[in-house]
């Protein structure tokens, strides 16, 4: 007969093994996309793959903005639906007489894979149309989504143009850059419409500060459409949501508020902190 013998793991050395696989799961949770962990939470994961909580929705229409489509996708955090909504009405109170903002798509209410986008997963990306105008410089609504030329004229479908206002989106862009607490990550738009607004930007005499600010954020991205239909808003996380799970995106300007420093320790370390607390060997079990 062939006997095992079973060594018997002593209590303490079992408790923690618990303790350590609670804690690593614990870790774990700060950086898996769900709204189900308490402590995850608004905007979770990367633009691209995550999720939203708390929400707020941007309503079909405000003082300056009006919305593209009238759908669901328009929920975001709500630092992004603040940004818009005082940009908005900022750019309508500084140059009145225009068609509002059209805004297309945020996110979905619970974030994810929004229809027809790889990011808007987190509620920090919103599709912002650009201010026009006719030809000849009258108001006139951006029926969606055009694409302009390095001119700064469109095509429309009824084989007219419209005019790319310039002027307005540059104070939409300003206004954006100056909301306190919206922390612009990027404005994604093509490099020709990029140049047309920094131009206009220096026509106006802005702060150079402003001016370089606008330069770095106004980006044509390299893994998608240039963008030259639209203005592509996206938020930089706060170092609290970043705590709670809100990840990456882009660069870090040195004007957004500072990430908290990273704290991931290695297993080892890990374990040497639980060992560091348990009771010494013989002494009663605590736990
Ligand atoms: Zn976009």
């Amino acid at each position: 007969m062939h006997r095992t013998r079973v060594r018997r793991e002593p209590a303490r050395l079992a408790g923690l093994r618990l303790a350590l696989a609670l804690g690593l799961a614990a870790a774990g949770c700060l950086h898996m996309p769900t709204p189900l962990a308490q402590s995850v939470r608004g905007s979770v994961g990367v633009p691209h793959h995550g999720v939203l909580t708390d929400a707020s929705a941007l309503p079909a229409r405000g003082p300056g903005f009006v919305r593209w489509r009238a759908d669901d996708v328009r929920w975001g955090n709500p630092r992004l639906v603040a940004a818009i909504t005082r940009a908005a009405a900022r750019v309508a109170a500084e140059a009145p007489g225009g068609e509002p903002l059209v805004v297309g798509d945020l996110a979905q209410r619970h974030g994810g894979q929004a229809p027809h986008h790889r990011s808007h997963r987190t509620g920090r990306d919103a599709d912002l149309l650009f201010y026009t105008t006719t030809p000849d410089g009258r108001p006139r609504r951006n029926p969606g989504f055009l694409r302009f030329e390095p001119d700064g004229l469109a095509p429309t479908p009824d084989g007219g143009f419209v005019r790319l206002d310039v002027a307005r989106v540059w104070l939409l862009v300003r206004a954006l850059l100056l909301e306190p607490e919206a922390e612009i990550q990027w404005l994604f738009a093509s490099r020709a419409l990029e140049g047309l607004l920094l131009e206009e930007a220096r026509a106006r005499a802005e702060p150079e500060a402003l001016v370089a600010r606008a330069a770095s954020v106004l980006r044509q991205p390299g893994d998608s459409a240039p963008h030259d239909d639209h203005l592509h808003l996206r938020i930089a996380c706060t170092p609290e949501e970043e705590v709670a799970g809100c990840e990456g995106g882009g660069r870090r300007w040195r004007w957004l508020r500072a990430a908290p420093a990273p704290t991931k320790l290695e297993d080892a370390a890990l374990l040497a902190a639980l060992l560091s607390d348990a009771p010494a060997p013989g002494g009663a079990a605590s736990f």
